[in-house]
Parts: structure tokens; sequence; C-alpha cells
């Protein structure tokens, strides 16, 4: 199964500072259970342990910076230690997943039915070609209002505390629309370029939305880091179990660290 998913989601696609692939467990032992979650954290380990899965499949890498201890008085370690122990194998696609043909941001795109898909930046090097690349952009198949469509992304996407935030003027026509799972500050640029008329990603800040949309740049919106990666778990439970008599769970938990959203009545629901 590891080879499977190397093959389908190769680790010499994922950025470099990225760390994908075979985490831990064996290779030889048998898979009949896989949980697909986005972050490898206690509670998603907790219903791993649970429902008696041999395999997480996490978008995330649980080891992004090197460490110098997994001592299980650690947060990372206790994970490995109680991974081991119950014989769990982890597993990650992270990068290499987002520029896969199909990958993360297919998955959110296809939610919010946008059709007619392309990367909104290509892929380059050893994933380029074939429709790969990082974000999608589509079109909708009746244009709505930044509003209509904030109000469309909030229904479709998994639901958070955190909801869905856009910015602009309330009533701009959105037709084309680019996307991107996780944090995407860093393709607002290629957003505005791409003329699209609005953008949804996540971790979106105060100067660099400002800046953009004075510069006349796409109506954007801001919806959970979680919830525009969930997506895709169903995208990989689909093909893992029609190619391996496993059974497979995709983990609805939701591991977005904001719990709560408050805001002022005198501001809700004012367009
Ligand atoms: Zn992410």
């Amino acid at each position: 199964m590891v080879d499977a998913l190397d093959a389908r989601y190769p680790r010499n696609w994922a950025e470099s500072w990225d760390r994908v692939g075979l985490v831990l467990g064996e290779f030889e032992r048998a898979v009949t259970r896989v949980l697909c979650v986005v972050d490898c954290v206690p509670e998603t380990v907790d219903q791993a342990l649970a429902i008696g899965a041999d395999l997480i499949v996490a978008h995330h890498p649980l080891l992004l910076k090197p460490v110098s201890s997994i001592a299980p008085d650690t947060f990372k370690g206790r994970i490995v230690h109680r991974l081991i122990r119950a014989e769990v194998a982890l597993y990650t696609a992270h990068t290499n997943a987002d520029v896969a043909n199909p990958g993360v941001s297919d998955a959110l795109a296809a939610r919010l039915g946008l059709t007619g898909l392309r990367p909104l930046v290509p892929a380059e090097g050893a994933a380029a070609g074939e429709g790969r690349g990082v974000g999608r952009i589509g079109t909708l198949a009746q244009p709505l209002t930044l509003a209509g469509f904030a109000a469309l992304v909030a229904e479709r996407l998994p639901a958070t505390a955190a909801g869905v935030r856009a910015a602009g003027d309330p009533g701009r026509q959105i037709r084309t629309v680019a996307v991107s799972g996780g944090a995407g500050d860093s393709f607002l640029a290629d957003a505005a370029h791409a003329g699209v008329d609005a953008y949804l990603c996540a971790d979106l800040r105060h100067h660099p939305v400002s800046e953009h949309l004075a510069n006349g740049g796409p109506a954007l919106l801001d919806a959970a880091h979680w919830a525009t990666e969930r997506p895709w778990l169903d995208d990989v439970a689909a093909w893992l179990g029609a190619e391996f008599p496993v059974d497979v769970v995709v983990s609805d938990l939701d591991t977005d660290p904001w719990t709560v959203h408050a805001a002022s009545a005198q501001k809700e629901n004012h367009s």
C-alpha cells in the first residue's frame, strides 16, 4: 500500500522543505483498515485506535521540523509511542498531494461545483504536466454575488466554528473562482494574475488582503484550514477502497484549532 500511495503521490512532487511518505510502521504488515485524516493529533489517534485502524493516511506531516527526541513526555513523541505500541502505521501526503491531479484542490473545487478545472499555479520540475499544480481555477454554473458565494462555501464545506469570511464588495458578481486548500497567502498574486472573480483559501492575513484588494485583485474568501482540505480525504478514501480490499474510514473530527466564533449582533448578517 505504501508503494501505491507513493505512486499516486510521488515524494519528489513535494516541496523541498516538506516531509512526506511513510513516517512510521512496518512495510510487511498487512493493512485491513485505514483512517484518513487532515491532522495526526491525539484526537485522531484516539479515533484510529478506537476503530482498529492499521494505517493512518494524513495530509499534514507529524514531523516536519527535525527533532532530537521522541520521548513520550513530548507532544509528538507521545503520538509516535502510541502509534507504534498499537501497531498503527502513519503515512503523509502533503504538498505532493496538493499538486497531484486529482489533488487536494480538485476535491475542494468539486465541493463547490466548479467545472473546467485548471491549475492556479502549474507545477514545475518533477511534477510538471498533466494538469498538475497548486490550486485550481474553475467556473460556477451560475454567477453568484460574493455574499451568495460565501454562503454557498459555508454550506458545502465541512462546518467549523470559524466558518467563512469574505473580503470585497458583497454584491460583486462571482463566476470564475480560484481555490487552494490550506494556507493561500503566497498565491494571492497568482489569483490576481489569473483574472478570476474570487479566490478561496485559508489562513489569510489583514495586510496581504488589504493590499490585494486595494490593487484591484479578486474578492477573497477565507475558510478554516481543515475545512478546505477535508474534502480531499474522500478522494483518497475512494481510491484506496477501489484499489485494495480494505475498510477505509474518513475522519470528520474537526481538527481546526479555532473553536469559537462570535460577532456583534450589529455586524452579523449585515449583507
Ligand atoms: Zn494544510
